[in-house]
């Protein structure tokens, strides 16, 4: 499965990262965690995708482009907080925690696995999206959902979604 999207504005880019958070909460779970890996170029709208991505998944903090700390992790709101706090259209899910990593600083793949990572994507309740994933390629499973940004102009950027695990 391979889709392509040209936005025009970072609201653009924030909404699909949101959309496909509703479509995610609709997956079943795997046996492991379900892993975005995000690549293109420095400020393509990553990390500006994945705040419209946890606030489709319910979150209320604010995604940032992390400087020191490499990996951060959101409490996915349950089932009964989504009921309370929001409108009904915030759909309830089976993931319990979203981690964001950027493996900007990342210079050796190992150094991610010292940080926790294997824990983190062996866990099923799990949603863990990867900035800068081609840094860490060698260690990630094929089974990752691959999304690649790239410049078009001053505002636009090509956004090319896609599904690895085929076999
Ligand atoms: P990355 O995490 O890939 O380095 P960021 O999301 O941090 O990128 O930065 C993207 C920058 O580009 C932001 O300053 C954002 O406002 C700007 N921008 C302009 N147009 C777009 C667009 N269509 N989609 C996403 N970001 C855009
Ligand atoms: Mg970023």
């Amino acid at each position: 499965m391979k889709i392509k999207y040209l936005t025009e504005k970072p609201t653009q880019t924030k909404k699909i990262g949101e959309i496909l958070a509703k479509e995610i909460f609709k997956t079943r779970i795997e046996k492991r965690a379900l892993i975005l890996g995000l690549e293109g170029d420095l400020g393509g709208g990553k990390t500006t995708f994945l705040q419209g991505f946890a606030k489709g998944l319910g979150i209320k903090e604010k995604i940032t482009s992390p400087t020191f700390v490499i990996i951060k992790r959101f409490q996915v709101p349950s089932r009964n907080e989504a009921e309370t706090n929001q409108r009904s259209s915030t759909p309830c899910s089976m993931f319990h925690d979203f981690y964001h990593i950027d493996c900007y600083r990342i210079r050796k793949p190992k150094e991610i696995f010292n940080l926790g990572l294997k824990e983190i994507i062996s866990n099923p309740r799990n949603i863990v999206a990867i900035e800068w994933a081609d840094r860490i390629k060698k260690i990630l499973s094929k089974n990752v959902l691959s999304l690649k940004f790239g410049f078009v102009g001053k505002t636009s950027r090509k956004i090319t979604i896609q599904s690895k695990n085929v076999q």
